[in-house]
């Protein structure tokens, strides 16, 4: 079966099952969480979110795909290790809200095993699932019938989707996720399933398809960590199936360079540089093979060679290309010559390599003569370098870095033409030299939150847990490790741009267990920057988000990082927060415990369990209990001890929370009383703390209010910012005081004496106005009024100057009780009032109708029942000048 076969077999068996079949996405991804689009699910974030799914039109919740994926991540391991292509085809089956786990297993597994389809062999297979996933254990087992030992169950770093997105987000969609593995059997190693987990080196077990249950929607975690997963409204289902990999199994070929696809590819690179396909030289005939063909896709879909972004990676690609063709021999350009290959092989499903051949073509000849040209430059500086030599002399590691830095000669040639003339290279000191490596910042480019931390996983590969020693000294020198922005890493940043610095060690505090992240300031010889804040990593690396303000920062420079004095007041809020806890569980009791918390320098937030709204008195006692403690002076302690030890020593730990063999904890030195029994504080807790109680200075409870069922929050000040706010509260008061002519402690009585008279004041203009009302109504039988027939109703009008509202519509009771008129109309000065008895009703009068009509001449609107209505007009005269014509 070859595989584009394989490709239209999986695209008709979804098809069957009332699957909606779509072209592929290009290349470049259609978010900017990367470079290239990455897997068959990325398109439609949109629809697993609860967009619509609606495409050119067609409404279909389920979606299948082959989509062009790029993937770098492994760029050097390709052509060597066998598994990984930087160009794939993933074949996918998507749900919006559809279908959801028991039909994308029952699927996958027809598909797979099939003999109409795939046919593997289905003793063979074997699967993954999340560690909780007892759903999908159920269906392996007992509805697909898998043995119990053909199944491994693994943790959210492996079998959940995004990895760790429990723990570590982001925040959104995610699930676990059931991954298929085939056996391809001895001729690829020993049986080694139990411990294949351990090593991943194994060629015999490959993995061929990933089936993804979005199922949740990450929330932000409570303040202790607890994850919080909430059941999306709706369920999800992305899938990927590795067309290549796939193709392997079903072709029975060792690897992807023996497939129908590669196979032509890499028999013409033998060809044309005259190296048959076998021994050490392969991997170059392998990389070539691979690498034209990620190429000329990328190419196709428009991203062109360039220094920059997307196009640098590209030429990153082509000249590991060029660099391994070198070695195969080819001084001229010759891979341009694989293009009509990648393209005969795939442009039945990607027209777009077709149409596009040509220009395609002529850039790849282009970047060859280009980088030929540059290693022709290099090869002759080479020369002059290793002629001036000894044999067995050793070339230093800093010219094979000029080599490459400033000729672009890859090291592995140096070392092949050195050793023609018997002469080494320092291989360390070269690999020194290149971590000091240049690349161009892009000076000024500003990056949002999310790239700063997020999204550098490559950047960031090989990166040692920062040293932090925060939480004793807020000024440290230490070294600039790395330098990232938008998942790069880069050389230097100019004057004016900001990016990520990870530094050997560091005093900022990484924003964590409720505490923000520290700011301050990085200062070095002949430059300086703000850190504007401060992530860490799941694995410990520190990323600091900075601002260059003037100068030059190098990755290995020397910096000195003073963390701003804010740190101080973030301090005092986290040992307030601590005593704040301890006293909340003295006063309401043993159920308090933590739900959520924020540390920051302005203020504290506390999140915890409780049933009712804090009373004043409770209020009062927990700020008083609070109080008692920073009177005391007691001092702050931390320590790191075992986690039983931390127990068993009483320490408050968050319920829910994963907590490593080794923990530390914050311990107030001394108890205060409540109900007389002493109240005391320690916690396990990784943030910063005051020395000594005394250190927080005043604290305030600004209130309580509900956050969710059964979970209240209290907002609190401590320090400069709790006297700061008790200050602009008392000003305020004395402000209102003053303009009511008493004191703040003569308010109470001020405030209930105005309003004794303003109701007064409000009764007697109420009567004022029915006595005018009445003076305008000529006395006792609504004399004023005018009476007209009309459409067979006796109908009574009258303006009023001076009334509104309520009192037009006594007005008109009075008017249809007093002139025996069958309908009244009363206008006032804004609007209208309309009222017919309960006879002229029943003889069709309608005051809403009527009131409709005279509304709309008087500019304004108005509707009611039958026998009342009103409405608000801009001009009454006009209302009232339409009756004639309204019946
Ligand atoms: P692996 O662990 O083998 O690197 P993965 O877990 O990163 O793969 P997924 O993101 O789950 O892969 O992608 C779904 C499927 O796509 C995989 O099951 C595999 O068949 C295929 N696939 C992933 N990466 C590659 C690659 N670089 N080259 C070829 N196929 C791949
Ligand atoms: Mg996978």
């Amino acid at each position: 079966m070859t595989t584009a076969q394989i490709r239209e077999k999986y695209l008709q068996f979804f098809e069957g099952k009332g699957h909606l079949r779509l072209p592929s996405y290009s290349t470049v991804a259609p978010d900017p969480t990367t470079l290239f689009t990455v897997a068959g699910m990325q398109p439609f974030k949109d629809q697993f979110m609860g967009a619509p799914a609606v495409f050119d039109g067609v409404a279909n919740r389920r979606v299948t795909t082959a989509q062009k994926c790029v993937r770098l991540g492994d760029i050097e391991n390709v052509g060597r290790t066998r598994r990984h292509l930087s160009l794939f085809e993933m074949m996918g089956n998507f749900s919006f809200g559809d279908y959801f786990k028991r039909d994308a297993i029952h699927w996958a597994w027809e598909f797979l095993t099939g003999a109409e389809w795939m046919g593997m062999d289905a003793s063979k297979m074997y699967v993954t699932i999340y560690k909780d996933d007892e759903e999908a254990f159920t269906y392996w087992t007992q509805e697909i019938g898998l043995d119990a030992s053909h199944i491994h169950r693994f943790d959210a770093d492996e079998n959940f989707w995004p990895a760790n997105a429990p723990l570590e987000g982001p925040n959104g969609p995610c699930g676990p996720c059931s991954e298929i593995y085939y056996d391809r059997g001895p001729k690829y190693g020993e049986d080694t399933w139990g411990d294949y987990f351990q090593t991943r080196e194994s060629a015999r077990f490959l993995e061929v398809w990933n089936l993804v249950f979005p199922q949740f929607d990450r929330q932000e975690p409570l303040a202790d960590g607890t994850p919080v997963l909430r059941d999306l409204p709706f369920k999800n289902i992305d899938t990927g199936m590795g067309l290549e990999r796939v193709a392997s199994v079903v072709q029975d070929v060792p690897d992807f360079y023996s497939n129908d696809v590669f196979a032509p590819i890499v028999a013409r690179v033998a060809e044309l540089s005259g190296k048959p396909y076998e021994g050490e030289v392969s991997v170059s005939h392998r990389v070539v093979a691979e690498h034209l063909r990620s190429v000329s896709m990328i190419l196709a879909d428009g991203t062109p060679f360039s220094n920059t972004g997307r196009g640098y990676t590209l030429r990153k690609i082509m000249r590991r290309a060029i660099r391994h063709g070198y070695l195969l021999g080819f001084r001229e350009p010759t891979l341009f010559q694989l293009v009509p290959l990648v393209v005969e092989g795939m442009s039945s499903a990607y027209p777009e390599l077709r149409d596009n051949q040509a220009k395609v073509e002529a850039s790849v000849k282009a970047e060859e003569e280009r980088f030929l040209k540059t290693l022709e430059g290099g090869i002759q500086r080479l020369g002059g370098l290793l002629s001036g030599m000894e044999r067995g002399a050793v070339l230093s590691g800093q010219d094979a870095f000029v080599l490459y830095d400033t000729y672009g000669f890859p090291v592995d040639l140096t070392l092949e033409i050195a050793e023609e003339y018997g002469i080494t290279v320092d291989e360390a000191g070269y690999a020194e030299s290149l971590e000091n490596a240049q690349e161009i910042a892009r000076a000024g480019s500003k990056y949002g939150k999310s790239e700063l931390f997020g999204g550098n996983q490559e950047a960031l590969e090989g990166l040692a847990r920062t040293e932090f020693v925060g939480y004793d000294e807020l000024s440290v020198q230490a070294d600039v490790v790395a330098l990232m922005g938008a998942g790069e890493r880069l050389s230097h940043l100019t004057a004016g741009s900001e990016a990520t610095v990870v530094l050997s060690r560091t005093p900022f505090y990484a924003e964590g267990g409720g505490e923000v992240g520290d700011t301050g300031r990085l200062e070095w010889d002949g430059g300086a920057g703000i850190v504007r804040d401060t992530r860490k990593t799941p694995q410990g690396v520190f990323l600091h988000d900075v601002l260059v303000e003037e100068g030059e920062l190098r990755e290995g420079v020397s910096v000195r990082g003073v963390v701003s004095g804010e740190r101080r007041a973030t301090e005092r809020h986290h040992t307030a927060t601590h005593l704040l806890h301890a006293a909340l569980r003295a006063v309401l009791g043993e159920g308090v415990a933590q739900k959520g918390s924020l540390v920051a320098p302005d203020r504290l937030r506390f999140d915890f369990s409780h049933g009712s709204a804090l009373t004043a008195p409770e209020i009062a006692a927990v700020e008083l209990l609070v109080s008692r403690w920073v009177s005391a002076n007691f001092p702050v302690t931390w320590q790191e001890m075992p986690i039983a030890d931390a127990k068993a020593a009483g320490a408050t730990a968050l319920f829910g929370e994963k907590y490593g063999e080794t923990v530390r904890v914050v311990r107030v030195g001394g108890s205060v009383e409540y109900a007389g029994q002493p109240v005391s504080s320690m916690e396990l807790c990784g943030g910063a703390h005051v020395r000594r109680t005394g250190d927080i200075g005043a604290f305030v409870i600004l209130g309580d209010e509900n956050v969710a069922a059964g979970v209240r929050r209290v907002e609190a000040l401590a320090g400069d910012a709790a006297t700061a706010w008790v200050r602009e509260r008392l000003n305020a008061a004395a402000k209102v005081a003053s303009l009511l002519n008493t004191s703040v402690d003569g308010l109470e009585a001020r405030v209930s004496g105005l309003q004794s008279q303003l109701k007064a004041a409000e009764k007697d203009v109420a009567a004022v106005k029915r006595q005018l009302a009445e003076a305008q109504m000529g006395g006792g039988n609504g004399g004023a009024a005018q009476t007209r027939e009309l459409g067979g109703f006796r109908v009574a009008a009258l303006k009023l100057a001076g009334l509104e509202g309520n009192e037009l519509r006594g007005a008109a009771d009075k008017l249809l009780d007093q002139s025996g008129a069958d309908m009244v109309i009363v206008a006032g000065e804004k609007g209208l009032v309309v009222k017919a008895t309960k006879d002229a009703v029943t003889r069709g009068a309608h005051a809403g109708q009527l009131i409709g009509k005279l509304a709309a001449a008087g500019g304004g609107k108005g509707g009611g029942r039958p026998d009342m209505a009103q409405a608000g007009v801009t001009d009454t005269d006009a209302a009232l000048g339409a009756l004639d014509t309204a019946f």
